[in-house]
């Protein structure tokens, strides 16, 4: 536990989230009677008359007051980061990747600047003094940055939208899984409930964006695949039915889980139209498959890429993580070498993050044998395997408590980069979630504004307040 005591709250998230990413997976206190059961204490102090000096005390040895200009929020926030950063760094004796940058989006930072007109000499010094974030990082945001800036020119997004579909049922949980996820066994005959409140929610959607072109689709949850045949049949026919989807650019299914993969199911959703389509090994080594709870095989991983590939799907995602529990930088290697072999069109690598409500955190002591280790060299490989495999990193993101403290990329042959992918991360267009735990999002650049409606993760409370769900949506449209 880390207390951090503060008398103003202004940066208590931005200076929690920096000590979050010292110490991932730590839990924090606010209250000063516990500060002395605490490992690490933080004290930060806005003082002088007019409080226009910053005091901090980390530990028992490590102090530094700054007077930054309060009267602007980013460029005090970015201080007290600085600040901080540099007596984390001196009492752990590390430096991290990402330096003082905690957000989710970084590369949105060089975007922006891009935007404005500087280049990436210019970029680098920013990010460099501002951040303190390393070269290769650095390297990739504006790498990623650049690409982005070439894929959106050719949508026109400013004017329509993309839609997000969850279907939150798997074949099981992951040990790791924080997403919204239920196993499909529970629902088993009454899936047809839940496509019934999906569908009064399509349709409510579909009304309110009629006219707006339909960029994107995407399919995701859980797994989508976990449904029967019939049930995604049924779920295409009414998209394409209530949304112009067949003018949309790109229509992404993740089937996710080679487990819930059928020819059959393949079949309809290529006669659907469905252009992209994910296989997620996350590793290809048995005994890490069967730790997390993935239930299928490496061999199943193999066949059901070989099928999707002999139907014609020509955009086949992996997705992999590294920092699996138990893991080796030549387990990492092993996998990137059969993922080679099988020759998607893109990859997208995650860092294992493990949040609150995952299996692997509840139960760590059972999992303690197994601690998920990243590294640098882990990173590296992942990386060096997609270029060798002709693919450049196109959108990245990071969140909290990852393994390594490094970040999710998605690399991509050209021209089959997901360009949903690219909007969710830039926040340049609305998307409209609809399903079980999805958020939809409008976004008003003009005043640089984000609105969110969210609905509800449990299914069986979004069946039952669907209609609070619709609820939810017209006021953020209003
Ligand atoms: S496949 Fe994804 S959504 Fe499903 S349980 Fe595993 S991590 Fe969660």
């Amino acid at each position: 536990m880390i207390a951090i005591l503060l008398n103003d709250d202004s940066f208590e998230q931005d200076i929690r989230e920096l000590l979050m990413a010292f110490f991932p997976g730590e839990t924090f206190t606010h209250k000063e009677e516990e500060a002395g059961q605490a490992r690490l204490c933080f004290t930060g102090r806005r003082a002088g008359e007019r409080g226009e000096w910053f005091e901090m005390t980390l530990g028992d040895a490590h102090f530094a007051t700054i007077r930054p200009d309060f009267s602007d929020r980013t460029q005090a926030k970015n201080e007290i980061k600085r600040s901080l950063y540099r007596l984390l760094c001196s009492l752990t004796e590390r430096k991290l990747p990402w330096g003082s940058l905690t957000g989710i989006r970084p590369a949105k930072i060089a975007t922006a600047k891009l935007a404005e007109g500087y280049g990436a000499d210019f970029i680098r010094d920013y990010m460099k003094e501002t951040y303190y974030a390393s070269d290769g990082k650095i390297g990739l945001c504006i790498d990623v940055a650049e690409r982005e800036r070439e894929i959106l020119k050719r949508v026109d997004y400013q004017k329509g939208y993309s839609l997000y579909v969850g279907i939150p049922f798997c074949p099981a949980t992951c040990l790791y899984c924080s997403f919204t996820s239920f196993p499909i066994e529970k629902w088993k005959g009454k899936t047809h409930l839940y496509l019934e409140a999906l569908f009064r929610e399509m349709d409510y959607v579909a009304g309110r964006m009629k006219g707006k072109p339909l960029d994107s689709v995407y399919f995701g949850g859980g797994t989508p695949t976990s449904l029967s045949a019939e049930d995604l049949h049924a779920v295409l026919c009414r998209v394409k039915s209530v949304f112009p989807a067949q003018e949309a650019r790109e229509f992404t299914v993740e089937a996710g889980r080679p487990d819930s993969i059928t020819r059959e199911k393949l079949t309809v959703l290529k006669n659907h139209g469905v252009t992209r389509i994910s296989i997620n090994p996350q590793t290809m080594k048995q005994e890490t498959l069967d730790l997390i709870g993935r239930r299928h095989s490496v061999q199943e991983v193999k066949d059901t890429f070989h099928l999707a590939r002999e139907m014609g799907f020509d955009n086949i995602n992996m997705d992999v993580i590294v920092g699996l529990p138990g893991e080796t930088p030549d387990d990492v290697r092993h996998t990137m070498e059969e993922i080679r072999a099988l020759g998607p069109d893109s990859l997208t690598v995650h860092s294992l993050a493990v949040k609150r409500a995952a299996r692997l955190n509840i139960e760590k002591e059972r999992y303690s044998g197994f601690k998920p280790e990243n590294t640098q060299e882990m990173i590296e490989t992942t990386a060096r395997c997609a270029k060798e495999m002709g693919m450049s990193p196109y959108y990245l993101y990071r969140q909290k408590n990852m393994a390594g403290n490094f970040e999710n990329v998605g690399y991509a042959l050209p021209g089959k980069e997901c360009i949903y992918n690219i909007l969710i991360m830039e926040e340049k267009q609305p998307i409209m979630g609809c399903g079980a735990g999805t958020t939809t999002k409008m976004v008003y650049p003009d005043r640089d504004r984000i609105e969110r409606a969210e609905n509800v993760k449990e299914v069986g409370q979004y069946i039952e307040r669907i209609d609070e769900m619709i609820e939810r949506k017209e006021r953020l449209f209003r």
